[in-house]
């Protein structure tokens, strides 16, 4: 393996042994910690949140590449949440027959209609990539996705002087795993004298509501940022209370994590607009170099709209399916056809509009590693593993001016090779870290 751990190390079995317990204890006593599946809502029962043993190698300078192009891709992101003809052309075929992108378009339509009652903007992105082998042995980083929801928050809070007024209000799902990822960020909120709730769509629905200067009131609090972890499914949207609740909230005066335009920002049809020709150009009109930067990382991304195009791509796709990824317009994991089962979707839908509620993907094929993944309940083996790094982005912007524009942190997520889709929570993939090579 190059440049890996060596293999005296990887096959040495008593040494993994031992290894295994002492990381299972390092991790719990470092904090890195999850609920059981059995009882997501109480902390009676915790275990190590999923991990590899051993760091899994990155090259340098791909993690830096990716590092470095976070804040363009912020100042995308933020550019593409403000420009509603875009998105409305980016949505358009979705929206017909995506009746969830439909949902959240009417919200966002409705706030513009409106005007905004607020006029800062808190983003909070996650960029995520692999790293694409070629055939001459170098590898590029292509992006599989960006998280405009439910990413992380890194230490931005403090450039928030409205926040002392009110609270922040995590928006959190029923089922409370993942808690203790959210922990922290309260933690390091109420380190700094800034006061945190959690709440789920149930209590804004019954106690939601707006004062004349359109301020929110959650169980009779005043919220100055409401913090979305939970939202971006539509089966978190269980009822039609549920919808006025998410409308109440993005009418408010609160800052929201992230706004409805940001939100629409991050869907997977905008993705594969922005990877048309000319259409990065539009949003950085005379940076030839952050076009440049940005682009180097997309993967082909193909339309399935009615027309020509889309007609190339379906016969592209069912020609050679290995070499693509289907995609929906959903977030949250195992939503994604692989293989085979490309041609069954495609052959049903091809022929009628339902075809635009999917966009088409390169395949990317990142060097397998081995290592060992520590799961609770799974025997310790060895695994063929492919990694995904995520970069964390965050950013406010007042009216027009960037306040700030900040490159956060990162995530290097690890899955064994037979698994196609998935993430951590999903049960998939495990957390790791990049040994930087
Ligand atoms: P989700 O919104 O469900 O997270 P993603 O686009 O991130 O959707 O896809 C989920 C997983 O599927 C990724 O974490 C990755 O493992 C795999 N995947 C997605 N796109 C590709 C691709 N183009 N090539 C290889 N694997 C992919
Ligand atoms: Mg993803």
């Amino acid at each position: 393996m190059a440049q890996g751990i060596p293999n005296e190390v990887l096959m040495n079995a008593t040494l993994i042994k031992d290894l295994e317990d002492v990381a299972k204890d390092a991790a719990l006593l470092r904090g890195v910690l999850m609920r059981s599946q059995e009882t997501p809502n109480s902390s009676e029962l915790v275990t190590y949140a999923p991990f590899t043993l051993f760091p899994t190698p990155v090259p340098k300078a791909v993690f830096l590449q990716a590092l470095a192009v976070q804040t363009p891709y912020n100042t995308l992101v933020d550019k593409i949440s403000q420009d509603p003809d875009f998105l409305q052309e980016a949505l358009a075929s979705t929206i017909a027959v995506d009746d969830f992108t439909a949902r959240l378009f009417r919200i966002h339509q409705q706030i513009l209609k409106e005007g905004r009652s607020q006029s800062v903007v808190l983003g909070l992105n996650r960029s995520d990539y692999m790293l694409d082998q070629r055939e001459d042995g170098s590898s590029s980083l292509k992006q599989i996705e960006i998280n405009t929801f439910a990413a992380s928050f890194g230490g931005l809070s403090s450039r928030m002087p409205d926040v002392h007024r009110a609270v922040v209000m995590f928006l959190v799902e029923e089922s409370q795993r993942n808690i203790f990822d959210q922990r922290y960020i309260e933690n390091e909120l109420w380190k700094r004298n800034i006061p945190t709730i959690r709440k789920r769509f149930d209590n804004v629905c019954k106690t939601g509501s707006l004062d004349q200067e359109k301020r929110l009131f959650v169980d009779g609090q005043e919220v100055a940022v409401v913090y979305f972890r939970n939202g971006y499914m539509p089966q978190n949207y269980i009822s039609e209370k549920t919808w006025d609740a998410r409308l109440l909230m993005e009418r408010s005066l609160a800052v929201k994590c992230p706004d409805i335009s940001t939100h629409l920002a991050g869907t997977k049809k905008v993705q594969q607009m922005l990877a048309r020709p000319g259409v990065l150009e539009k949003f950085f009109p005379n940076q030839p170099q952050v076009v440049e930067q940005i682009r180097a990382t997309f993967a082909g991304l193909y339309t399935l709209d009615m027309g020509p195009e889309g007609d190339k791509t379906v016969i592209m796709a069912l020609a050679t399916p290995d070499r693509f990824v289907l995609k929906p317009q959903r977030e949250g994991g195992g939503n994604n056809i692989y293989g085979s089962e490309i041609c069954q979707v495609l052959e049903g839908v091809k022929d009628s509009t339902e075809r635009m509620a999917y966009i088409l993907m390169d395949k990317i094929h990142p060097t397998p590693f081995q290592n060992y993944l520590l799961r609770r309940h799974a025997p310790l083996k060895i695994s063929n593993c492919l990694s995904e790094l995520g970069v964390f982005g965050a950013y406010v912007r007042q009216g027009k001016d960037m306040v700030m524009n900040e490159c956060v942190g990162h995530l290097l997520r690890t899955k064994s090779s037979e698994h196609s889709d998935g993430g951590v929570a999903a049960g998939v993939a495990v957390l790791d870290n990049p040994l930087l090579v």
